[in-house]
């Protein structure tokens, strides 16, 4: 501040890291940003912040962001800088060449996490409207896609139950494949401050994550699963319940699908899913699961949350349906301090799914297979909409080697890097006739693009984030966008220039919009956003200020589905060759593939990726702290500095995906997940070996 001067005036906005979505003031000095004060009233955060959102704003001027469009012919030319209207008409021309001698299937479009909804619906939009099929997908693909499909099977809406406070009323927390520390720090200290007040903790995690340490807190328990194992081990946790008598009765009686049910008890009763049957398989003590499951069980108020160690499984689905499972025949839904949670990752997971990116749902979570749904948005559109599903992108990925996928436009979202099996996500972007970036930086997808559109920070524009517990937050404008335009704008003008007209003033139009066609946000508008302070959806006639908990008397689907989830054991399994399973994760500094926190100061903090491994599995291989080591899966190999760490269970090796020189994803696989091709980024078996200096 002494370095920068005093700010003269503040605007009120929403993080643009995590799920946990914290409001804060932007203290302006003009159009420069000084510095990012929590918002006391914040409903989200009540005050507090983590190092991310107060300190890690600095990539919004970075020198590196992009101001200029650019475009050329072929990926090995240099960049021609053009201005916005020449690289719009060249992309425009480009799709539209692509459609007319290879169909109208053959292009697609991926919308971001990052950025707003009304951005997201537009893209989804133009990809429907403008390109003329279903071909968009979304980041979220492989994160919490299974978190959709999961949690609509068997709650029947997508979404988490619980506003986060709802924690503070949890005798029981159960978290599993989450390390809130880290990924959702001021959530975290939520629950530590729960802890400490006497609550108990269960995770079920492969490492001793920090909140198992947690100050002036009982220990709680930790069930150390192999990765892979999470649905042998929650089956195991709900068998116990089952044939130990500790179901909620009167809740599955009341609110749950009586055959369904039936049918699910008859499943998990059987004895091979009992903790003794399973102990091997999952590595966890029989005693000590029994124990879990039976303070789950007999818990006042128990609750469930749940990171991509669920869903990024080739069991993802099944996990998430097996955590719904549990806290039904628990009676833990429909009230403070119970329920089924995803920790978000990103800033606007929830949103982007909200806002109709995936292949087969229009706003909404509304199948584009219904017709009365289609239609309302084709008399709104003013277009045919198509009746099936379109593209994932391992599908866009798999179509553009085949040759019959060959135009692609993504919106802030890094594919080269955060895709698994890096070599074919690269093959498959080379081979395409067009690839529209439109980003902050010169990413490494971008090194595959022929046009690159300059996009805007969370600064830059007016819009709305949806954090993990369905909360609409405000982003609100602090300064004029780097490079004149904000993305939805751009968005809006390839739309044009496509022939499909967008006019579109102001973001809280295309709120109005949104509102207009999907019935969960209804009543959902930036003036009632910032009269109330933020929104959960759904919000509409029944719920005018929105819904807090979700599920209170009856589910969406009438009653709750119980679903049977057989485990399937993941393919990637360890053997002599690759002896260790490699799971990965993220870091307090850090953020996702690191593009903005790599540049800022919070670099310093954790400068590169490294390998965490259990003294034993370092002193098999002569390994020492601080050693250079080459990791080798099935896929490829890359090379690290060594951690050794008590806190790795034996077999198991552990590193974080935020610098694209550590290549994580070079040898992670193409394992996914059975119903929403989520990748297998949690289970890579692997060689590790002590190397010397790359
Ligand atoms: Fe931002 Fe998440 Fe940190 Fe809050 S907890 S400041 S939303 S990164």
């Amino acid at each position: 501040i002494i370095e920068e001067g005093l700010p003269d005036h503040s605007v009120r906005t929403t993080c643009a890291y995590c799920g946990v979505g914290c409001s804060f003031k932007a203290e302006m000095k003009g159009e420069r940003l000084i510095r990012m004060v929590p918002d006391q009233d914040g409903h989200a955060n009540h005050g507090h912040s983590c190092v991310k959102g107060r300190f890690a704003f600095g990539y919004a001027t970075h020198p590196d962001r992009l101001t200029t469009p650019m475009i050329r012919n072929h990926i090995d030319e240099p960049w021609r800088e053009v201005g916005w209207e020449e690289a719009i008409d060249f992309a425009a021309r480009r799709l539209k060449t692509i459609q007319a001698e290879h169909g109208r299937e053959s292009i697609g479009g991926i919308t971001s996490s990052r950025c707003t909804n009304e951005e997201t619906y537009l893209v989804q939009k133009l990809v429907r409207a403008g390109f003329g099929n279903n071909n968009t997908d979304t980041c979220a693909r492989v994160c919490h896609s299974p978190t959709g499909y999961g949690l609509k099977m068997t709650l029947g809406e997508s979404a988490g139950t619980q506003t986060f406070d709802s924690v503070m009323h949890s005798d029981v927390i159960l978290v599993i494949g989450a390390n809130p520390t880290d990924a959702h720090p001021v959530f975290a200290s939520q629950v530590r401050r729960r802890l400490r007040q006497g609550a108990t903790l269960i995770v079920a995690d492969p490492r001793a994550i920090d909140l198992l340490y947690t100050p002036h807190a009982d220990p709680g328990l930790h069930l150390p699963l192999k990765p892979g194992t999470n649905v042998a081990l929650i089956n195991a946790m709900a068998h116990v319940v089952v044939t130990e008598g500790l179901e909620d009765q009167a809740f599955i009686d009341q609110r749950c699908d009586p055959d369904a049910f039936q049918r699910w008890r008859r499943f998990i009763s059987e004895e091979r899913h009992s903790p003794e049957a399973t102990e091997s398989e999952t590595g966890v003590p029989a005693d000590r699961l029994r124990e879990a499951a039976r303070l789950f069980g007999t818990a006042g108020n128990a609750s469930i949350y749940y990171g991509l160690g669920v869903s990024e499984h080739s069991q993802g689905s099944t996990m998430v349906m097996g955590i719904a499972n549990l806290a039904m025949a628990t009676g833990n839904i429909g009230r403070e301090g119970v329920g089924v949670n995803p920790l978000r990752g990103q800033n606007n997971v929830q949103g982007s799914c909200d806002m109709g990116s995936f292949p087969h749902e229009l706003p909404g979570y509304q199948h584009v297979g219904l017709e009365d749904v289609r239609h309302s948005f084709e008399l709104d559109w003013g277009v045919t909409i198509d009746d099936e599903a379109g593209l994932r992108i391992p599908n866009m990925l798999d179509a553009a080697i085949d040759g019959d996928f060959r135009g692609l436009y993504v919106q802030g979202e890094d594919i080269a890097q955060s895709d698994p099996n890096t070599q074919h996500v690269e093959a498959a972007l080379r081979s395409l006739d067009c690839l529209i970036v439109q980003d902050l930086f010169l990413n490494e997808t971008a090194k595959f693009a022929h046009v690159l559109l300059p996009g805007s920070s969370f600064l830059e524009k007016d819009g709305t984030f949806t954090n993990a517990e369905r909360r609409i937050n405000r982003v609100r404008q602090a300064m004029t966008p780097l490079a004149g335009k904000a993305d939805w704008e751009i968005t809006q003008d390839l739309s044009n220039a496509l022939g499909y007209p967008m006019h579109y003033s102001h973001p809280s139009e295309i709120m109005d919009e949104i509102a207009r066609l999907t019935p969960t946000f209804r009543g959902v508008s930036f003036e009632k956003i910032d009269r109330l302070g933020s929104i959960q959806w759904p919000c509409n006639d029944e719920h005018p200020e929105g819904t807090p908990i979700m599920h209170e008397t009856d589910f969406p689907i009438g009653l709750g589905r119980f679903a049977v989830t057989e485990y399937v054991p993941t393919t990637e399994r360890s053997n002599s060759r690759y002896p260790l399973l490699l799971t990965t994760g993220r870091i307090l500094s850090q953020y996702n593939v690191g593009a903005q926190t790599r540049r800022t100061r919070n670099d310093t903090w954790h400068a590169e990726d490294v390998l965490d491994l259990h003294p034993q599995d370092a002193e098999d291989r002569g390994i020492r702290d601080g050693d250079w080591v080459g990791i080798t899966s099935r896929t490829g190999s890359t090379v690290l500095h060594a951690v050794v760490s008590e806190r790795m269970p034996p077999g198991v090796v552990y590193t974080t995906f935020h610098h694209p020189v550590s290549g994580a994803n070079v040898i992670t696989t193409d394992n996914s997940d059975w119903a929403t091709n989520c990748p297998e980024y949690k289970v890579t078996a692997v060689q590790v070996e002590k190397v010397h200096q790359p």
